[in-house]
């Protein structure tokens, strides 16, 4: 029996594709607000000097995850990029750090316009949701956005971002973590996401029914190793593919 469905958070309910700033130039204003808290407690002269060792110690962090799935996390990476050039380990905390930063909501993102439509149905319909997402920031700090665009009451209770959990999605770790949470066994869960590998692939890994959701931003390889179990270009498609999963799913 269908207990309940979890997604992917970045191109499945929000929608990034209409972000067309300089992320490069986005985050280097970020990073002000962490040089400027690092300035209020040492002596900092070469802001570029961290901007870079941040840099480098994330593209670090990204490629050894190919590696091992260990989950890279941005509020760590700004305390240690700060270490780096000498700033005394008593001055700084993740948290600080990651307030500093100011992450927040995207010009040109928001949710797909069927997701809080979908959200409320499939929750009318009893189902538990939960969210696990590859993200370089802590949770809390995606709840922001989650805030924003009127999603967090759908997740109180089960969010998950890497960087909280510690490995990155297909690791099974993170898929273990938002089932112990819901209280559900993989075959009672569904996993909606649109990335492949590290959605579908995990998913199935796991024992969940996998659902890719089409992205415009990763042309899908269907005819690899990994085979979703339905595929859909919009949420509003979902409750088809569970009426043939799990017949009399819905109340
Ligand atoms: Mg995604």
């Amino acid at each position: 029996m269908l207990k309940a469905v979890v997604f992917d958070l970045d191109d499945t309910l929000i929608d990034w594709s209409g972000v067309n700033d300089d992320w490069e130039r986005r985050q280097a204003r970020q990073l002000e607000g962490v040089i400027a808290l690092i300035r209020e407690r040492h002596a900092l002269e070469d802001a570029q000097a961290y901007v870079e060792a941040f840099r480098s110690r994330s593209r670090r962090a990204w490629e050894m995850a190919r590696e091992d799935l260990r989950a890279p996390n941005m509020a760590r990476d700004l305390v240690q990029a700060a270490l780096a050039l000498g700033v005394p380990e008593h001055v700084l905390d993740e948290r600080l750090c990651m307030e500093a930063y100011r992450w927040g909501t995207v010009e040109g993102c928001g949710p797909f316009p069927e997701v809080i439509e979908m959200l409320q149905h499939l929750r009318d319909q009893g189902l538990k949701l939960g969210l696990i997402t590859n993200a370089y920031q802590p949770m809390w700090a995606r709840d922001i956005e989650l805030e924003a665009y009127g999603l967090l009451p759908f997740f109180e209770e089960c969010r998950f971002s890497a960087a909280d959990v510690g490995y990155l999605k297909p690791h099974p770790s993170i898929f273990k973590v938002a089932l112990e949470c819901l209280g559900t066994a993989p075959e009672e869960t569904v996993f909606v996401g649109d990335d492949i590998e590290a959605d579908i692939g995990g998913a199935k890994a796991a024992g969940l029914y996998a659902v890719l959701r089409t992205s415009y931003r990763r042309p899908q390889v269907l005819n690899g190793d990994i085979q979703p179990d339905s595929i859909i270009h919009s949420l509003l498609e979902l409750p088809e593919v569970l009426d043939k999963a799990f017949p009399g799913w819905s109340r």
